[in-house]
């Protein structure tokens, strides 16, 4: 039903999945930038075109809204929130006789700017596994945004500016809108501020935010893309929010203050649900550490890689 060539594909209906390449017809699962390119003809979800074009500009796109199936090349094809980003999908598969769920990336906790994912029965499931250590686990959500409202308040309160770095796509929109649900007003790095237009547009509220400028009024958070400079904000705590702050020494690495484990990704235990809840006869793994196939293996699941030269024909 679908088979590997530099990239997944449905085989039938030579639909390529999340490729980085140009293709003639693509699915992609979200708008981040290693899941797009300028495909001649791409299937989404409308959040995710709307993104899509934002990033690539007017492209031809034909848009699946969640839950509602289409049929494509002899498959149908449904698409479920994966819980990752604005727009992100899982998409189902199905030919009449098997089917295939796969996750692209993907979270099972609550988001407040993402619909939370959808798990679905499939015979087969490909699951994006980058946190499939067993040692990747987050802490408990609310602990982590408690963290990171006491950094900011107590940032605020020694009348400096909390910097915070997040991925423009998604995390920054996550941030924004945790910290103005809180009553903490936003500036947002250009880069950020412009997705957040996309945001708002397909109905997500972001609260009190507005677009940096040269001067930052107490009282207001700031947040920057990874890496941005910043070197003309006096005074800033800089605090970075992403699944790689569990490393030691993240901190140092990603050269800020403090590093808080908010991540978009799923964690080694949401894996393991996920790969339980869906009950999929096989299971091929993306992304990940070729350790967590050996734990599914374990678990008794029948798993493997995905993308391996040894697995180019699969079906
Ligand atoms: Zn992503």
């Amino acid at each position: 039903m679908f088979h590997w060539d530099n990239g997944l594909k449905l085989t039938r209906s030579d639909l390529a999945i999340d490729f980085r390449r140009r293709q003639p017809r693509a699915f992609i699962s979200h708008a981040h930038a290693d899941h797009i390119a300028r495909h001649e003809y791409a299937l989404c979800t409308p959040e995710t075109a709307a993104l899509y074009r934002f990033r690539l500009g007017k492209r031809p796109v034909r848009e699946l809204p969640y839950r509602e199936p289409i049929a494509w090349g002899g498959l149908r094809l449904t698409t479920y929130p994966a819980g990752h980003c604005l727009g992100s999908a899982m998409l189902l598969a199905e030919d009449g006789r098997q089917s295939v769920l796969y996750t692209g990336d993907f979270k099972l906790t609550e988001s407040a700017t993402a619909e939370r994912a959808e798990l679905v029965h499939a015979e087969t499931l490909i699951i994006e596994s980058t946190f499939g250590r067993p040692t990747d686990r987050w802490p408990p959500r609310e602990d982590v945004i408690a963290q990171l409202e006491q950094l900011v308040r107590q940032t605020l309160a020694q009348e400096a500016v909390p910097v915070i770095h997040a991925y423009a796509l998604g995390k920054s929109q996550e941030v924004t809108r945790l910290l103005t649900d809180r009553g903490i007003p936003v500036l947002q790095h250009r880069d950020i501020y412009a997705v957040s237009r996309v945001y708002e547009a397909c109905g997500v509220s972001l609260g009190r935010h507005e677009l940096l400028q040269a001067t930052v009024e107490p009282g207001w958070a700031v947040v920057v893309p990874p890496r941005a400079r910043t070197a003309s904000i006096e005074r800033a705590v800089h605090i970075a929010v992403t699944g790689w702050a569990l490393d030691p020494g993240a901190k140092y690495r990603l050269r800020v203050d403090h590093a808080l484990p908010l991540s978009d990704h799923a964690d080694y235990g949401e894996l393991i649900e996920a790969v339980e809840r869906v009950g999929a006869r096989k299971v091929y793994c993306t992304h990940g550490p070729e350790s967590f196939v050996d734990h599914l293996c374990e678990l008794g699941v029948d798993a493997a890689p995905l993308g391996r030269p040894a697995q180019r024909r699969l079906f």
